[in-house]
């Protein structure tokens, strides 16, 4: 029958790379049907809970992860932890595919001492607690010091810095959670140093922010000529992105202002600059032995040249007074359980083309794929990579439809017996709803629930 023909399939994640790949799926193949798990309530992953908020363009990516939610082939249940509510065996066992698509959950360590100091936060859980992610709601992060130092100069390093240097105005009218916008009211951070091991042209951010940062109202750059001659030579030959990303950066340190701008710069009250080929050596801690006073860092050197420079330390080594330092060197993914191939190294489950090695039936896409980098149409594309390869697979017969699976029926009989009870796309709509709601009455596009109990009773009602 067409019944027993019809894919079950499921995908662990709802970030963008858990809906782009059933997206895919449900385009593609007219009978397959499409279940994705999530771990908290809520769906979206880092589009909620990563992109900043004063980015609301970004996520208009969930008006289409929404249609894709909305049809009669797909469904969600969140509040559901793979791994932990329901195994991966589990999930084979009920599904002919499983796409693992659950993201990055953890950060990288610098592995230097003084690293768990109070002060001292990992960008990851920065950007949770200003986010509304439920694990990091009560970070409390420390803001009583003037000079904060963010580690790394990737995109989620000038995120953080605009985040702690934007002019309350901003930052009222978008949907950063209330708790978090009256500690940055109190806070007393006005200079923000993004700190790199290596030069000007190794920077990970991209002209868009940067540009967003230069022009950031309230705020002056602090660009040290001297780290940019030379570059005009050397930039002739590399690709367009980088150079024209090079060239704001020489021009806005070595330029003179135009009249607009230098008035906007002598008036401005906080300011922020890069540091170049500064390695974190030690976080230094005050005299009561538990605050982060400073930061003590490696001067480096560049061996060789270009994306693979390498930063070797010249023996110098120099200080910087700070109370906040945040480490922005990139999220980490985690395997979900051993039974699952994982490279540690790496930090991504083995796979070619988002099948996974040596285990027929089960794919992966987004981060956990390809590693922590790369933005939504990066993920997007890698994605439909690999919901393209579970087609391939159902068309060649590697999997078979013949051994008829019940999907969900099944899965729901398992959540039963451990008395977890999933929240679907209609719950969430709920949840949605009470937010915008309650964003209307402060002048936000939403407020956040930052409380996963709250947000079950909200639905329970
Ligand atoms: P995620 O978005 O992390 O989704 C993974 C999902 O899996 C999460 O919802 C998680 O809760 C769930 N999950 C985890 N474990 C389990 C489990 N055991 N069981 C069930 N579910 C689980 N890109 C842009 O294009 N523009 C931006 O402005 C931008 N800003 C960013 C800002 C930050 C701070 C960060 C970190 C990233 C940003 N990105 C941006 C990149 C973009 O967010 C990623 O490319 C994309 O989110 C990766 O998608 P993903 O689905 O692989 O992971």
């Amino acid at each position: 029958s067409t019944a027993a023909l019809a894919p079950q399939i499921c995908v662990v994640g709802s970030g963008p790379a858990g809906f782009y790949t059933a997206q895919h799926l449900l385009k593609h193949h007219r009978l397959a049907r499409v279940d994705i798990y999530e771990k908290l309530p809520v769906p979206f992953g880092l589009v909620r809970f990563g992109v900043a908020p004063d980015h609301p363009e970004v996520k208009n990516v969930i008006n289409t992860f929404t249609q894709t939610a909305h049809s009669d082939r797909c469904a969600y249940y969140g509040n559901v932890t793979i791994g932990k509510d329901v195994m991966v065996k589990e999930l084979q066992r009920a599904y002919h595919a499983v796409v693992l698509s659950y993201g990055a959950e953890d950060n990288r360590i610098l592995g230097i001492p003084g690293e768990n100091l109070s002060g001292v936060y990992s960008a990851r859980a920065f950007v949770g607690w200003y986010n509304g992610l439920p694990e990091n709601r009560d970070l409390k992060p420390d803001l009583s010091s003037e000079t904060a130092v963010v580690l790394g100069q990737g995109n989620v390093a000038l995120d953080v810095a605009r985040v702690l240097l934007s002019p309350l105005d901003i930052l009222r009218k978008t949907d950063i959670t209330e708790g978090s916008l009256a500690a940055i009211a109190c806070s007393k951070v006005k200079r923000v140093w993004l700190v790199g091991r290596r030069g000007p042209l190794q920077v990970a951010f991209t002209i868009k922010e940067l540009r967003e940062m230069i022009n950031l109202p309230g705020t002056r750059p602090l660009l040290d000529p001297a780290d940019f001659t030379g570059l005009g030579d050397v930039i002739k030959d590399i690709p367009r992105p980088r150079k024209r990303l090079t060239e704001l950066m020489i021009k806005s340190a070595r330029e003179k202002p135009g009249e607009k701008e230098a008035a906007l710069w002598a008036s401005a009250t906080k300011e922020w600059g890069l540091k170049f080929q500064r390695s974190p050596l030690e976080v230094l801690p005050a005299t009561d032995g538990k605050q982060a006073r400073g930061i003590r860092m490696a001067v480096t050197r560049l061996e060789g040249s270009g994306e693979s420079a390498r930063a070797v330390p010249t023996g110098e080594v120099e200080e910087l007074e700070c109370g906040l330092i945040l480490s922005s060197i990139g999220y980490r993914s985690l395997p979900l359980d051993s039974s699952i191939p994982f490279d540690p190294k790496l930090g991504i489950i083995p796979n070619s083309l988002g099948r996974v090695q040596g285990a027929p039936g089960l794919y992966c896409s987004g981060w956990v794929k390809r590693g922590p980098t790369g933005v939504i149409i990066t993920t997007m594309n890698d994605s439909f990579d690999t919901a393209q390869s579970v087609l391939e697979d159902l068309q060649t017969g590697v999997l078979n439809l013949s051994n008829s699976k019940e999907g969900f029926k099944s899965v729901r009989s398992i959540l039963h017996s451990r008395g977890v009870h999933p929240v679907t796309f209609s719950d969430w709509e709920k949840i949605d709803a009470a937010e915008v709601a309650r964003g209307k009455l402060a002048g936000k596009p939403r407020e956040k629930i930052v409380d996963p109990q709250e947000m079950l009773q909200l639905i329970s009602l």
